[in-house]
């Protein structure tokens, strides 16, 4: 295996289980892990309380240009085996960017330009000294189409959906499936149809089908293909 510090970007659908297998992946290989939709969470949370985004989510978006002077955003270790969480000006907003509001609102603020130059700079500087994961959806098309490893994955809707729900009633939450295959749907038409950097399989990319996979079976399978580095 070649052991030169490289960057995997791992690209697809929404709860596709990406950032819990990027995680294991960056822990195997002693990398850091990046969650770049929290970014794009973390940003809509902040359109959401500044009045930036409407309840018909239409967008002021002179306001959201002014607002990216003002926002910082962070992740801060928790001292748990490697986790970290989400902080916005300096409040940490890990619960509140992975609640339905903030889900049913992010494609459109993720598919404002100025927004994805705003995270690709944050992104580039993360990527610079090489050796992380990132999660996304453009990570290996338009933030880095140099990448040395991109894997595009995917599952059945139906499946995803479970999978969302499920993860959310561990949570203690109270959701209704029909919203959350909804939301999934609706994220994924947006994020692929987008004009800028949208949801793409990489022609160079990996496609992973994990509908029927185990995390395991996911690790055995990434571990094959960097040996074969
Ligand atoms: O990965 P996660 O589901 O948390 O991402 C939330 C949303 O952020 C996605 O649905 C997408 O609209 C946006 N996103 C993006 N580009 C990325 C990561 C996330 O547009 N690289």
């Amino acid at each position: 295996m070649d052991t030169r510090k490289i960057i995997i970007a791992i690209d697809g659908y929404s709860s596709t289980g990406k950032s819990t297998f990027a995680k294991l992946v960056a822990a195997k290989l002693g990398y850091i892990y990046i969650d770049t939709g929290a970014l794009y969470r973390a940003m809509t949370l902040c359109a959401i309380k500044n009045g930036i985004i409407d309840h018909q989510n239409n967008i002021d978006y002179e306001k959201l240009q002014k607002s990216l002077c003002d926002t910082a955003i962070e992740f801060r270790p928790t001292g748990e085996n490697g986790k970290s969480e989400t902080y916005l000006n300096g409040e940490n907003v890990e619960k509140e960017i992975r609640g339905l509001e903030t889900a049913n609102k992010v494609s459109h603020i993720a598919a404002v330009p100025a927004v994805r130059n705003f995270v690709d700079s944050m992104l580039k500087r993360y990527g610079e000294k090489k050796g992380v994961v990132m999660d996304g959806r453009d990570i290996g098309t338009a933030v880095f189409p140099n990448a040395e490893l991109k894997i595009f994955m995917t599952a059945d809707p139906e499946i995803r959906a479970q999978r969302r729900y499920n993860e959310m009633v561990a949570k203690g939450e109270n959701p209704n499936m029909e919203d959350v295959l909804k939301n999934l749907q609706e994220r994924d038409y947006i994020d692929t149809h987008r004009e800028t950097a949208p949801l793409t399989q990489a022609p160079d990319a990996v496609l992973l089908d994990n509908s029927h996979m185990t995390l395991d079976q996911q690790m055995d399978w990434i571990i094959t293909l960097l040996e074969k580095r």
